[in-house]
């Protein structure tokens, strides 16, 4: 495969400001796009800074002092995000999650979830508010997060071993000070609180099965993430890939894991109990088991643009249409429209490619 390398963070210039349908038929939970998948989640970025710069995900070499991140005016303020997320759940969104870049460093976001959590769902239920957060800040921020109304925490930890973890950020941040966020989540209330790890072949490979025996019991769900060919090297080479299978296998060599059901249709991560009931990983196998088909995730960048998968290239700008006074029922047209046209599935094509050419290798070698 080549080496084509998607932005994570929002620094994607292209976009569309998005049409209005004539025909706008009322909001109400049950749209759905050219594949049948309804919008059930909703991503939003509240910032593209972060303070620490993972090797995969914001390496020095791009995000370097004179780098030029988002100005002020051209983020969405808590106004316009609340209004927009308000919109997307009365289309079906029932899930919103907080992330960036590192959502922390936006300045008092507890504001902006208690106006989320007032939201409700286009049946009248609350929203299910979640953030995921690097963890550096949690332990400031966890007892204002949680009296809020946010309901659940990810964490991000890719390694126990202090020099790969350092290594990793790349701004010598300490395992102790993720852990102390961690703790700190726990303390006020959050559970079961889940520690995303990013697994880079050659890189933090070998820390697998300290992170699973460590969390171990605890309550928390560490969820080993396939490394993806998103960031902004042109580093990715599915040779850095650990398949999520692999990691299920060394786990359970030592810690014997049984296969468990979905929570819920559509979710991301394959879910692994302890055999002895001392809790559950979740593998996710975005490279080798592309779930394009239950994908039910949009994304709204910290400058307003909609994305309808994580690897599109342009956004529609719903920002545009916000600040040109567009009313309620023209912005829920035009985000009605734009899922009714979505047919993004970059990972099963992807996955797809990669086993032609695996076949393609094979009868090369005389496998
Ligand atoms: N800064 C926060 C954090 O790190 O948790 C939130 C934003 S971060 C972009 C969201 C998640 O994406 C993190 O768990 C991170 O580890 C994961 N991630 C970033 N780059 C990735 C990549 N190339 N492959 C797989 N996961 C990645
Ligand atoms: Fe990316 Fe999160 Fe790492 Fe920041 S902490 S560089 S946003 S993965
Ligand atoms: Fe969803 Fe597939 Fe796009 Fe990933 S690649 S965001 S699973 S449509």
């Amino acid at each position: 495969m080549t080496a084509k390398v998607i932005p994570l963070i929002d620094q994607r210039a292209a976009s569309r400001v998005p049409v209005i349908p004539t025909h706008r038929p009322v909001p109400g939970g049950t749209l759905a796009d050219t594949r049948g998948r309804r919008l059930r989640d909703l991503r939003i970025s509240v910032t593209d800074r972060c303070n620490f710069r993972c090797t995969y995900c914001m390496p020095k070499s791009v995000f370097e002092r004179d780098y030029r991140f988002l100005p002020r005016t051209e983020l969405l303020s808590f106004e316009e995000i609340t209004r927009i997320a308000r919109l997307f759940a009365a289309h079906g969104v029932e899930k919103i999650r907080l992330t960036g870049g590192e959502p922390l460093l936006r300045k008092n976001l507890e504001v902006l979830i208690e106006m989320l959590a007032a939201l409700k769902t286009h049946n009248g239920k609350p929203l299910d508010l979640t953030l995921t957060t690097n963890a550096s800040l949690l332990s400031k921020k966890a007892q204002a997060f949680k009296a809020a109304g946010l309901q659940r925490v990810t964490a991000s930890l890719d390694s126990l071993d202090e020099a790969v973890f350092r290594a990793m950020n790349d701004v010598d941040f300490p395992v102790a000070d993720v852990l102390k966020g961690i703790d700190a989540a726990h303390d006020a209330g959050f559970a079961p609180i889940k520690i995303n790890m990013v697994v880079k072949k050659g890189v933090n490979d070998q820390d697998i099965v300290a992170m699973a025996r460590r969390f171990k019991g605890s309550g928390h769900i560490v969820r080993f993430i396939e490394f993806m060919d998103v960031g902004s090297t042109n580093g990715w080479r599915m040779n850095d890939v650990v398949p999520s299978a692999e990691i299920v296998r060394m786990i359970s060599a030592e810690m014997p894991l049984i296969e468990a059901e979905p929570n819920y249709t559509g979710e991301v991560a394959e879910r692994w109990a302890y055999a002895d009931g001392s809790g559950e990983i979740g593998v996710i196998s975005s490279v080798t088991q592309a779930f394009c088909a239950t994908c039910t995730r949009a994304r709204l960048s910290t400058d307003g643009k909609l994305y309808t998968c994580l690897f599109a290239q342009s956004g529609r700008d719903l920002r545009a249409l916000m600040r040109s006074g567009k009313s309620d029922e023209q912005m829920a047209g035009a985000i009605g429209l734009i899922w009714n046209q979505r047919e993004d599935r970059y990972s099963e094509i992807r996955t797809a490619a990669t086993v032609r050419t695996k076949k393609i290798e094979m009868s090369y070698i005389g496998g």
